[in-house]
């Protein structure tokens, strides 16, 4: 959706009124939005909040998957994902920590080989 420059300065005529934006997605809950973030966040909602945390959609995807349950991201020797509980996955609060070098991302059998292959 585009937005045009009259409805921005519309809605930033609400706000001078003392009326807040505020947007809601799965990885922010909902969130206060800026007049100019309207247009952006209603074109890609998912690219909005991946680049305000500078993270890819992929990486945003795979964090929100993780956040359900915090399932291990290390792999198994038949070759698919493990999802075995990871204990520490709580640490694990913001997509920008959502990747493979971070430890906190694994069962407890993947942290250990995902912290030997760190060494
Ligand atoms: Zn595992």
């Amino acid at each position: 959706m585009k937005v045009t420059t009259d409805q921005i300065d519309f809605l930033e005529s609400l706000i001078d009124q003392g009326i807040e934006l505020a947007a809601t997605h799965p990885t922010m809950g909902t969130f206060d939005i800026r007049a100019d973030e309207v247009g952006p966040f209603l074109a890609d909602p998912d690219l909005f909040i991946a680049t305000s945390f500078g993270v890819s959609k992929e990486t945003l995807r795979g964090y929100n998957e993780f956040w359900n349950g915090f399932q291990c991201i290390g792999t198994t020797q038949q070759g698919v994902q493990c999802k075995s509980y990871a204990p520490n996955g709580h640490y694990v609060d913001s997509p920008k920590l959502f990747h493979p070098a971070n430890t906190n991302c694994y069962c407890k059998i993947h942290q250990k080989q995902a912290r030997e292959k760190l060494h």
